[in-house]
């Protein structure tokens, strides 16, 4: 067995930030991997090994599992509501990348391997009222997921528990509830609720155009975990004795309407909104139940959603302003030759 820790999906969101905290808590050797151009990556890091790799590929996860004690397996075609609604053979096709990785993981003999599942594997019947339904774990089955990706998250949650039952491989699993924070997508389409209502407010601040447009009634419940509980509940379920997927998410559910009040007080500005009841909405309610993992761990996230927003909105303002003046200076010299 080597001593490389992988983080796969490294170029993305979490697994940007799952680097940096691996470096700060001292690991010495970390292989970093995502399918995008370097340049693209939110968060690089010249002390780690990088690699631009399509891990659909299993050549391509082999090379990545070689020497490897952990991985951490976050890499995935995923997005907001947006992305995920029109884009389901795409999310499925992640398949790939969980299949092939995992079977690395077995073949170079890696000690602990860590899945990323989401909170749209749960069944859609339990999620039809505005009152935020806790979910518990069992509420996974009988199995009703969110098309595409979610039954994508579910198959292959069940893979690492075959894994481990059938191979003996160490297989971690977390059901992640709508993460957010700096350093993460905010526009583009794939960008999920909280930076986009950020972006919105940005914008409808900076353009004098005092209004926002919110998907759906804006009555839909969720939860948001902030970057940095997500990071501390990764740490903790790879390091404990959970075999079963658990949740890691946030129990603080508000409305959509709430999350918009809130950004809408952090800006200090208050927008005429427009509902759009034709775009994508998702399901109608869902909360993070963590009686499991505060029974486990005597835990679980509890940073505050004005907190985390306040930082994801000053990350994303800073983005927003120096893309403004980017083009900004592009136009000047196209203008002045
Ligand atoms: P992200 O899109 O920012 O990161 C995923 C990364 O995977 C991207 O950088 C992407 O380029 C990379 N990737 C995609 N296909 C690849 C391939 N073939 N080979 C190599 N890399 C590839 O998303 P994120 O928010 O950081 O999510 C990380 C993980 O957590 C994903 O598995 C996601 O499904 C899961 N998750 C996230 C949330 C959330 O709210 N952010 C919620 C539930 C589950």
């Amino acid at each position: 067995m080597g001593d490389v820790v992988v983080v796969t999906g490294a170029g993305g969101f979490i697994g940007g930030h799952l680097v940096a905290s691996l470096r700060a808590r001292g690991h010495g050797r970390i292989r970093a991997v995502d399918i995008k151009p370097f340049d693209e990556w939110y968060q690089h890091f010249g002390d780690v090994e990088n690699l631009s790799l399509d891990l659909n590929l299993r050549g391509n996860c082999e090379a990545v599992a070689k020497d490897a004690c952990d991985i951490y397996n976050l890499a995935a075609n995923m997005g907001g509501m947006g992305f995920i609604e029109q884009n389901k053979a795409l999310c499925m096709l992640s398949v790939l990348i969980n299949t092939h990785m995992i079977q690395a993981a077995v073949e170079y003999g890696a000690n602990r391997y860590f899945f990323s599942s989401s909170a749209c594997v749960y069944n859609g019947d339990r999620q039809k009222t505005f009152a935020a339904p806790l979910l518990k774990e069992e509420d996974a089955y009988p199995a009703l997921a969110e098309d595409g990706y979610g039954w994508e998250k579910l198959f292959s949650e069940r893979m690492c528990r075959h894994f481990h039952e059938d191979f003996g491989l160490y297989t971690r699993v977390a059901r992640f509830h709508n993460v957010y924070g700096p350093c993460g997508t905010w526009d583009g389409g794939r960008e999920k609720a909280p930076a986009a209502i950020c972006r919105k407010v940005i914008q409808a601040k900076a353009s004098g155009r005092h209004e926002i447009e919110i998907w759906g009634s804006g009555d839909q419940t969720r939860s948001f975990m902030f970057i940095d509980d997500c990071l501390k509940g990764i740490s903790l379920i790879m390091d404990s004795g959970i075999e079963e997927p658990i949740n890691l998410g946030s129990s603080e559910a508000v409305s959509v309407n709430q999350l918009v009040d809130i950004v809408e007080d952090i800006a200090g500005i208050k927008l005429k909104r427009n509902y759009n009841l034709a775009a994508p909405k998702g399901v109608n309610g869902r909360n993070s139940d963590n009686a499991l993992i505060k029974k486990y761990l005597n835990w679980e996230p509890s940073i505050p959603l004005r907190t985390g927003l306040e930082r994801t909105y000053a990350w994303i303002y800073g983005q927003y302003t120096s893309r403004q003046k980017a083009s900004g200076m592009a136009v000047h010299s196209a203008l002045v030759g």
